[in-house]
């Protein structure tokens, strides 16, 4: 489609980053053109309604810079969840495999009410790790996942095999 075309034009390849090997997906160019940015709210801001999610979680750093223009679109709350010792208030936290060592992410243990619906928002689905922990996260502090959407998949990595028990049976939109 037309939006898919106009999203990936402004996703820049970026070799050897962080590491050697690894071709990383920028998304600053899609942020810094309007027409794009806001193609790309929209799209997002229309699962969320259509999921009643009622609210929107994004991830750190760059699910918080999709997420938060969504949430005001959808006209619904925004919630993020942070990497470990950055929140504030008391916490919930959820460890989680990387490919050498551990992370954990965080939650306020107040951020949703028991039953919550919550569509979870990133930038990028690579290994599913990630997404993994926060749907677990959500489903702690109450939130109910009504979905995960990213703006990029990068396939190959098969996250979305990965997260298909987390998701039970909520959708994974890619756009
Ligand atoms: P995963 O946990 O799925 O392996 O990694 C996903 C997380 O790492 C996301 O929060 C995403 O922002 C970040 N990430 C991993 N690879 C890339 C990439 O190529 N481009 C961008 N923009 N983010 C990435």
């Amino acid at each position: 489609t037309s939006l898919q075309e106009l999203l990936l034009s402004r996703i820049q390849d970026v070799p050897d980053y962080p590491k050697p090997g690894i071709t990383f997906k920028d998304i600053t160019p899609l942020l810094a053109d309007a027409a794009a940015f806001t193609a790309l709210t929209e799209a997002l801001a229309e699962i969320c309604l259509a999921q009643g999610a009622q609210k929107v979680v994004g991830l750190e750093a760059r699910g918080f810079i999709l997420a938060a223009p969504v949430a005001v679109r959808a006209g619904v709350g925004f919630v993020p969840v942070r990497k470990a010792g950055k929140l504030p208030g008391a916490t919930l936290g959820q460890a989680y495999e990387l490919e050498y060592g551990t992370a954990e992410i965080e939650i306020h243990a107040d951020a949703l009410e028991q039953g919550d619906k919550v569509l979870v928002i990133d930038d990028v689905l690579a290994t599913g790790g990630t997404a993994e922990a926060s749907v677990e996260l959500i489903r702690r502090a109450g939130g109910e996942v009504t979905g995960l959407a990213v703006l990029m998949e990068l396939g190959f990595l098969n996250g979305r095999e990965r997260l298909t028990p987390a998701l039970a049976g909520a959708p994974l939109d890619a756009l």
